[in-house]
């Protein structure tokens, strides 16, 4: 079984219809399904052979899902690189994976080159019509090279929790399986959805719960380059887009775009929003709900797991706050519990084989057959789950657990507040102190004290930030998660 041969069924069934889009250039399932097999007769013309892994360094776009499906049905490892890496870190992606070759966006191609330098990586630096050049050569599509469950299909780069970031093996069978019940029993996706590409493609979420879902029925992909709300807004009515996967930042600027201009944008066709890959503040869940008029749904992911390990399901009432029950094959359990409060490990279809090269970071990451998330979660009475923080962002003043989260609900429960985050700072008596980082919405007015002591009225005192600092933005990632390890803190 090859994750490529999903592509091929999909466009036996629904070769007319549109696969992908992108700014008025489409490809229907037929023809991706051809560029597909033309990459893989390429790259197996340039004696890249089963096993081996390539590069994929590209913005969303319709090169995407053709080099990535094409890379798959030659029987090849594909591994998604950020396009925003710089040379140090290509260095180190393209050395521990050994890839062979390197498709690289021409607006980082020059970097590659220098990421590659000394090693046996060939660099394919891809402009416009490249891949389409490329390709006049193989015309002949190959068929998907045979896989076995357990091989890997992808090499994702995650840091994980701790050090340099390593590259989990995702097999052809955890992703495949992913995608079909993410796609069927979590979305029921049809070939009539319309599906908002917003996330990027190189990180696990929206390459599983954007582009393999809708692989995996038959529906269409419309791309963004790069998330912007108002644009994210023209789009969801120009597309007559159905479902929207995005990360909790992007429902913020949503919610903030939205409000500013209701009448601007019309969802009418929007049914169903998916949420994961950081926490989403349960003021930011209901606004969109109301705005929006649709269910959002959160569940909880990681790049080890496929990455959808839980979720709230449609059949179910969805807890705001919650990311639901496990999926249909996979089991979540707590350990070390305290208070209520365990470690969330996850076993099933969806866990990846282990880090490429590196037994002892396997071993680490598995207790008992489980994997550990580093996350630290509590299960209620009807098993649902709620993601109380990561282990390493639990932040311990005086002897005192503050889990930033739960003082994040409460910064976003004020209207004034766009983005918030909460971290320790080192303190010399009580080991760590609480802070704040908060982005303001466009044109509120409101100070720091007033963010103070808006919390302290509501939280114990040890948990309430005694520094907070106003930002215009917080930095993000690719993903647009916050990354609170960038925020600093003058004196
Ligand atoms: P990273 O963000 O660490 O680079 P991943 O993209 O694999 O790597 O993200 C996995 C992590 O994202 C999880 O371990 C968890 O900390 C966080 N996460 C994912 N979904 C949720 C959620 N719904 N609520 C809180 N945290 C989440």
């Amino acid at each position: 079984m090859n994750l490529a041969a999903r592509l091929t069924r999909t466009a036996a069934e629904h070769g007319h219809r549109i696969a992908v889009e992108l700014g008025g250039n489409a490809l229907t399932y037929a023809e991706l399904d051809t560029a597909a097999g033309r990459v893989a007769a390429l790259l197996t013309h340039r004696g890249v052979a089963p096993g081996d892994r390539v590069g994929v360094m590209l913005p969303n776009g319709l090169d995407f899902p053709v080099l990535y499906y094409g890379i798959l049905r030659a029987g090849a490892v594909a591994v998604p690189m950020n396009p925003l890496l710089k040379s140090r870190e290509i260095a180190h992606y393209v050395g521990d994976s050994g890839a062979v070759l390197l498709f690289a966006h021409q607006a980082c191609s020059a970097e590659a080159v220098r990421g590659a330098e000394g090693t046996a990586t060939t660099v394919v630096p891809l402009a416009t019509d490249t891949l389409t050049e490329l390709l006049a050569g193989h015309t002949v599509p190959a068929a998907p090279h045979p896989r076995a469950e357990d091989d890997t299909a992808v090499l994702l780069y995650t840091s994980g929790t701790t050090g340099a970031p390593k590259g989990a093996e995702l097999t052809h069978a955890n992703l495949m399986r992913n995608a079909e019940i993410s796609a069927r029993s979590l979305i029921r996706l049809t070939p009539e959805d319309v599906i908002l590409g917003c996330l990027p493609l190189f990180h696990t979420f929206g390459q599983t719960c954007a582009m393999n879902v809708a692989v995996a029925v038959g529906a269409r992909l419309t791309l963004m380059a790069r998330f912007d709300p108002a644009d994210a807004l023209r789009t969801l009515q120009d597309q007559g887009v159905t479902v929207f996967a995005g990360v909790p930042t992007m429902y913020a600027a949503l919610l903030a775009a939205r409000t500013a201009q209701p009448e601007s944008y019309d969802a009418a066709t929007l049914r169903l929003c998916l949420s994961g890959g950081a926490a989403l503040p349960v003021e930011v869940l209901l606004g969109v709900e109301k705005a929006f008029g649709v269910p959002v749904l959160e569940g909880f992911g990681m790049s080890e797991t496929s990455p959808v390990a839980c979720f709230n399901h449609l059949d179910r009432p969805r807890k705001p706050g919650s990311v639901g029950t496990p999926i249909e094959g996979v089991e979540l359990r707590l350990t070390d519990v305290r208070d209520g409060v365990g470690e969330l490990c996850v076993r099933g279809h969806n866990v990846m084989k282990g880090y490429f090269g590196r037994p002892g970071a396997t071993r680490e990451a598995f207790k008992d057959g489980w994997l550990a998330t580093g996350d630290l979660a509590r299960v209620d009475e009807d098993g649902y789950y709620y993601i109380v923080d990561r282990k390493k962002d639990l932040i311990i003043r005086g002897g005192f657990n503050v889990y930033p989260r739960e003082v994040e609900e409460v910064l976003y429960e004020h209207p004034a507040v766009a983005e918030a985050a909460v971290v320790g700072l080192p303190h010399p008596t009580l080991g760590e102190e609480v802070a704040a980082a908060v982005a303001p919405r466009p044109g509120a007015d409101v100070t720091a004290d007033e963010l103070r002591d808006f919390v302290r009225e509501r939280v114990a005192p040890y948990k309430y930030p005694r520094a907070i600092k106003l930002m215009e933005a917080l930095p993000k990632g690719a993903t647009g998660k916050i990354l609170k390890r960038e925020i600093t803190f003058g004196a």
